[in-house]
């Protein structure tokens, strides 16, 4: 049986939903984390027979949520017959297009499609989504504190928390707040959000894109492509690769740049150390010194959210406000602790070297820098000007080095290994002066020494706490 929401309807929104109970045909879930579980959630609410699939082995958590919900799943396998009757297929974004499973749909001309895709039909909010290959985490929480601070009943998803498909199944509300992965976007057919943020484009995540980096960009821009004239794409007007795919490819939506290096006349840039808003005449003046979040970086993710907020019609005071107060997120830049007039920086979640150079401009003395992991094809030569300037001494902490070795070997005299966090602490605490800095901001991925980034930033923070 064929479901009864036809994909390509756009204006086939909750109102247009059958009423539950009676089946609207066989959504198949792959992959039961976060997204999935929360997909076959809201399938089930809606009225689709559901089934789950994951050929590893599901949390006992999900497994538990899944039983509560009477929703039939197996694990270690997938039964190929069962998933090739599917009338729409929610992948989880872990899961590349190559598997032969996936292949096998798309021949048989299954929908398949992400959580994104699939639960914005059964929702009317309005939807600002966030992309970009650094500061949609950071960028996401400060939209949202802004928005909610500002009256409006808003929720947080996406990569972030809970999946959106479960808080539309269980707690649906006027606005969300999504923060995107490329993954997810490459799942997407009709869904557009309303204001679409685009944070910057550098390398990442190459190896599901065919080592293409236009593939990737290409992936990012999906979020505007379903956009129309009265939406909005708010994006760095700094970064070069936007903008030259902005030359190349016409957005329907309005654009709003923002910008620290260029004026621009609507759109967000700085004046005279102001953050300086425009839309049509309105404008919304903020003094760079009062944000709590420092660095550059944060100055363009502020005025995202801050543009994200003037669109929404929140009261200028209560932006100006909550980014004066918004505490910040752990392991992005986070001040750890004072010792001996030393400040210890917890940035673990910087994975990629654009994230790294970010963390380096920050800095506003002398740095002590513990950098390295799983190198993801690394390019570091942008970060000689900063690393010159900045870095005192660089602490190695990796199972393989070389890389960085050679990278800067030239540019400082003291470079040491380490193979723990807690060696690698130690030694910075023996380098590093009065009024200087000691910085975690690896620009590698973590999981030669540590479970993930979270563990790494963790066992940073208990190190320092030690000394
Ligand atoms: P994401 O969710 O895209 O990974 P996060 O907000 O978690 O982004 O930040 C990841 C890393 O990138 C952190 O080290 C953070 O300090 C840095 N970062 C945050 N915003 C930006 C930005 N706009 N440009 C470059 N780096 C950023």
């Amino acid at each position: 049986m064929k479901p009864d929401i036809e994909m390509n309807d756009k204006k086939n929104k909750k109102n247009s939903v059958s009423p539950l109970g009676g089946s609207r045909g066989l959504l198949v879930v792959l992959g039961a984390g976060e997204s999935g579980v929360g997909a076959a959630i809201l399938g089930k609410k809606e009225g689709f027979d559901v089934f789950v699939s994951d050929k590893g082995i599901i949390t006992e958590h999900y497994k538990e949520v899944l039983r509560n919900f009477e929703i039939e799943w197996e694990e270690q396998h997938h039964t190929k017959t069962k998933i090739l009757d599917a009338d729409i297929v929610m992948k989880s974004p872990g899961i590349p297009d190559k598997v032969a499973l996936v292949v096998a749909l798309h021949a048989k001309k299954i929908p398949v499609m992400s959580e994104i895709e699939f639960a914005v039909k059964f929702t009317t909010a309005k939807i600002v989504g966030i992309t970009g290959s650094n500061g949609k985490t950071t960028t996401t929480m400060l939209t949202h504190h802004v928005l909610k601070q500002g009256g409006l009943e808003v929720i947080m998803a996406g990569n972030i928390g809970d999946s959106f498909a479960k808080q539309v199944a269980e707690n649906d509300a006027p606005y969300y707040v999504l923060e995107l992965s490329s993954f997810q976007l490459d799942g997407i057919y009709d869904f557009a959000p309303h204001i679409a943020v685009l944070t910057n484009i550098t390398p990442d995540h190459l190896d599901r894109y065919d080592h293409n980096f236009e593939n990737y960009i290409a992936s990012k821009f999906r979020i505007a492509m379903n956009q129309t004239v009265d939406d909005y794409f708010i994006y760095d007007a700094d970064d070069e690769v936007i903008s030259k795919y902005l030359k190349q490819h016409s957005i329907r939506s309005r654009l709003l740049p923002f910008s620290i290096t260029k004026k621009v006349e609507n759109g967000a840039c700085l004046e005279k150390g102001n953050i300086k808003i425009t839309i049509d005449n309105n404008e919304f003046i903020m003094s760079t010194n009062n944000l709590s979040l420092k660095g550059n970086h944060n100055v363009k993710n502020a005025m995202a959210a801050a543009t994200v907020s003037q669109l929404l019609k929140i009261r200028k005071t209560t932006i100006r406000e909550c980014l004066e107060n918004f505490h910040g997120v752990e392991h992005r830049l986070e001040n750890v602790l004072k010792i001996n007039n030393v400040q210890y920086i917890n940035d673990s979640k910087a994975t990629n070297v654009n994230a790294a150079f970010y963390a380096l401009d920050a800095m506003k003395s002398a740095t002590v820098w513990i950098v390295g992991g799983v190198d993801k094809g690394n390019d570091y030569t942008e970060l000689y000007p900063l690393v010159n300037e900045k870095v005192k001494a660089i602490i190695c902490l990796g199972l393989d080095n070389s890389k960085i070795i050679n990278a800067f070997g030239n540019c400082v005299d003291n470079i040491v290994e380490t193979q723990s966090m807690k060696e690698a602490v130690d030694m910075a605490y023996k380098i590093a002066e009065r009024n200087e800095n000691v910085l975690l901001s690896p620009a590698c991925a973590s999981f030669d020494l540590f479970k993930n980034y979270e563990e790494r930033g963790r066992q940073f923070k208990e190190a320092v706490r030690e000394l």
